[in-house]
């Protein structure tokens, strides 16, 4: 048997690859430090306690309830207004920008596919959190679907990489579900154009909705969430119970986040 001698083989070869390639480009960071695939600054942001920010996303709001005046509700007084809650739980690392931006954008479009493999044991907690109090098995973790032009032009994608990462770091079981996200925008109410609809097609699908499979969702940015609302629609559309997101960064965060405060 090799079960021992595996990990060993992979990591001298992981590391003969990464000497092959220091000969030919010097090993960077994506924020511009030499030396290193990933400095000790970037491995920290990837290891950032998650925080939520389906708050921060218009796209995932549902209008909840609706007060032409004020009432009492208990001891609380609710203003007139609506009140919004969001559609499902997303938990980020951080906002997107700066070296985290620089990180993603090398690890989707600047050909370094292998910070996958130190992004997704980032990711591992949030998964957890949002399986906290769930009954049975781990849950299984979707990809965002790719363009299919856009997978074409890098030749590999990234976020079902990731999730295969984030098997292998123990988060949950990989599905990788056939779908074709469109552009199409459908109808002319408010709720069509926030969705980007997705369509899922092939057994794995219909499998993982008859058994009511538990799904995180996992993408790398998340902006207004028309994109994860998709996503939701599609997955529970087909029978699957959608637990929530974990996405690598957000355009948002909320105010605490974003300074500096650790939320938790
Ligand atoms: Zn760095």
């Amino acid at each position: 048997m090799t079960d021992t001698g595996a990990p060993t083989l992979w990591r001298t070869l992981r590391e003969a690859a990464a000497q092959t390639c220091a000969l030919v480009a010097p090993r960077r960071c994506p924020c511009g430090r030499e030396d290193t695939w990933l400095c000790e600054r970037c491995a920290k942001l990837v290891e950032a306690v998650p925080c939520r920010v389906e708050s921060c996303c218009d796209a995932l709001q549902e209008l909840s309830a609706a007060r032409v005046r004020e009432e009492q509700n208990g001891d609380l007084v609710l203003p007139a207004g609506v009140d919004h809650t969001p559609l499902l739980p997303v938990l980020a690392l951080g906002e997107y920008g700066g070296d985290l931006q620089r990180l993603i954008l090398a690890w989707k479009n600047g050909g370094m596919l292998h910070l996958g493999a130190r992004i997704a044991p980032g990711l591992s907690p949030a998964v957890a959190r949002l399986v906290e109090g769930a009954e049975g098995a781990a849950p299984f973790l979707v990809p965002v679907p790719s363009q299919r032009s856009a997978r074409l032009r890098r030749g590999e994608d990234h976020t079902a990489e990731l999730v295969r990462a984030m098997e292998r770091c123990g988060a949950g079981r990989a599905l990788l579900l056939r779908a074709q996200p469109t552009t199409a925008q459908e109808g002319q109410g408010a709720r069509q154009r926030r969705t980007r609809r997705i369509l899922l097609h092939g057994r794995a699908a219909r499998e993982a909705g008859r058994r009511a499979a538990p799904v995180v969702i996992v993408d790398d940015v998340v902006t207004t969430g028309s994109t994860l609302r998709g996503m939701h629609q599609a997955l529970t559309g087909a029978g699957m119970e959608v637990l929530g997101a974990v996405v690598v960064a957000s355009a948002r965060v909320p105010a605490l986040r974003a300074a500096g405060k650790r939320t938790g």
